[in-house]
């Protein structure tokens, strides 16, 4: 592979400069410090969404950082659409990218566009989601998503008091995951459920509509509307009588679904409490909601830190460099184990969002009122 990458990384550079003047287009930022082939290279950078903030944040800092190493940058969002995210990429490398960062919409439907990638002799840094059945993936940066899913998992038990056995139970409790064409999806469900399942084995869990396979708890592309649907529908078929004390949610977006099926069935009132309610990513509108008493717990990724080892991967295997990695046995994607960078995440609730998220400058105190 990387011979295969000097090899080309010349003409490479000629024919990015000249499709972007051929057509016309402007890319951002410098090409100072690059050194060598790389030196002004255009990277194409490819994130699923703009619905969910902290892919807009991704996608700013991946930028950032590529530009601070004197790189061009093209940024897409595929819009939760699998077939624009392929058109999107096709388009990049038309255009001569010379290395591209994906986080895919749907980790199987890239395999003909990274080999289109592989032809052109593009490497391909699989950004926060791995993309699945090709070899042509060169690198992944992600967090421990097992760990996410522990996290979240933890704080439930802890939260009921089932952990340190101040309380028996049973407590019911109603299980959500992410899209099923996420391969995050399965590492964050398996983390929390291996957590979970000590539990409800004991019956000290009760899973209320017995809904207790992935399968069966998938949310397609992450959405808050979908999430909401369901959550209605087992507060009407399962909880007629009972209550529901805690709601594994996989990401902020699909808890704010949640607690709005919760709160139109009069939870949040002075007699029905607000279960314990998990979430993902530190959004805004989460970590507000956990301030005002709603949202239970996030489980917060620094992006700024994600976005920064893409970056480094991308210039280190420009560089015809062995990008620094910390994980290599976990991530099969089905044709290779692909090389990984592992950040910590790390759990946030009303006690320590101040510190973790204003003291480390993610948010302003400002952006919290
Ligand atoms: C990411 C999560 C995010 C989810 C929905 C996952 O792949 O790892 O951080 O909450 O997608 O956007």
């Amino acid at each position: 592979m990387r011979n295969r990458r000097a090899a080309v990384t010349g003409a490479l550079a000629v024919t990015a400069s000249l499709a972007l003047a051929a057509c016309g287009q402007s890319a951002e930022g410098g090409g100072k410090n690059a050194s060598g082939g790389a030196e002004g290279a255009t990277i194409g950078i490819a994130m699923p969404t703009q619905s969910s903030e902290r892919w807009i944040a991704d996608g700013r800092n991946v930028v950032k950082n590529l530009e601070a190493k004197g790189y061009k940058t093209r940024l897409v969002f595929g819009e939760d659409d699998p077939d624009q995210q392929v058109a999107q990429i096709e388009n990049l490398i038309t255009q001569g990218v010379k290395a591209l960062v994906v986080a895919a919409i749907d980790n199987k439907s890239l395999n003909n566009v990274l080999q289109q990638a592989a032809d052109a002799h593009i490497p391909v840094i699989a950004y926060d989601r791995l993309i699945l059945g090709s070899k042509n993936v060169d690198y992944y940066a992600s967090f421990d998503n097992a760990k996410v899913g522990e996290l979240q998992a933890t704080y439930i038990v802890e939260k009921l008091g089932l952990k340190d056995g101040s309380k028996k139970g049973p407590f019911r409790i109603e299980l959500f995951a992410g899209s099923n064409d996420d391969n995050n999806t399965k590492y964050f469900f398996g983390g929390a459920m291996s957590v979970l399942n000590p539990y409800i084995e004991k019956k000290q869990l009760v899973v209320g509509s017995g809904q207790t396979a992935l399968n069966q708890v998938t949310t397609l592309r992450w959405d808050g509307g979908t999430a909401q649907k369901r959550m209605d529908d087992i507060l009407t078929s399962a909880y007629k009588t009972e209550r529901v004390d805690a709601v594994l949610s996989p990401y902020d977006g699909i808890s704010i679904g949640i607690l709005s099926a919760l709160k139109s069935d009069d939870y949040g009132s002075k007699t029905k409490p607000l279960p314990v309610v998990t979430g993902q990513d530190a959004e805004l509108a989460s970590v507000k909601s956990i301030i005002a008493g709603e949202q239970t717990q996030t489980v917060y990724k620094d992006t700024r830190e994600l976005a920064k080892v893409a970056a480094n991967m991308v210039d280190a295997v420009l560089h015809d460099k062995k990008p620094e990695v910390n994980d290599d046995k976990t991530y099969d994607n089905g044709s290779k184990v692909v090389p990984a960078y592992l950040l910590d995440p790390v759990s946030v609730d009303k006690t320590n969002y101040a510190q973790v998220l204003v003291g480390g400058g993610y948010y302003t105190a400002t952006d919290l009122k």
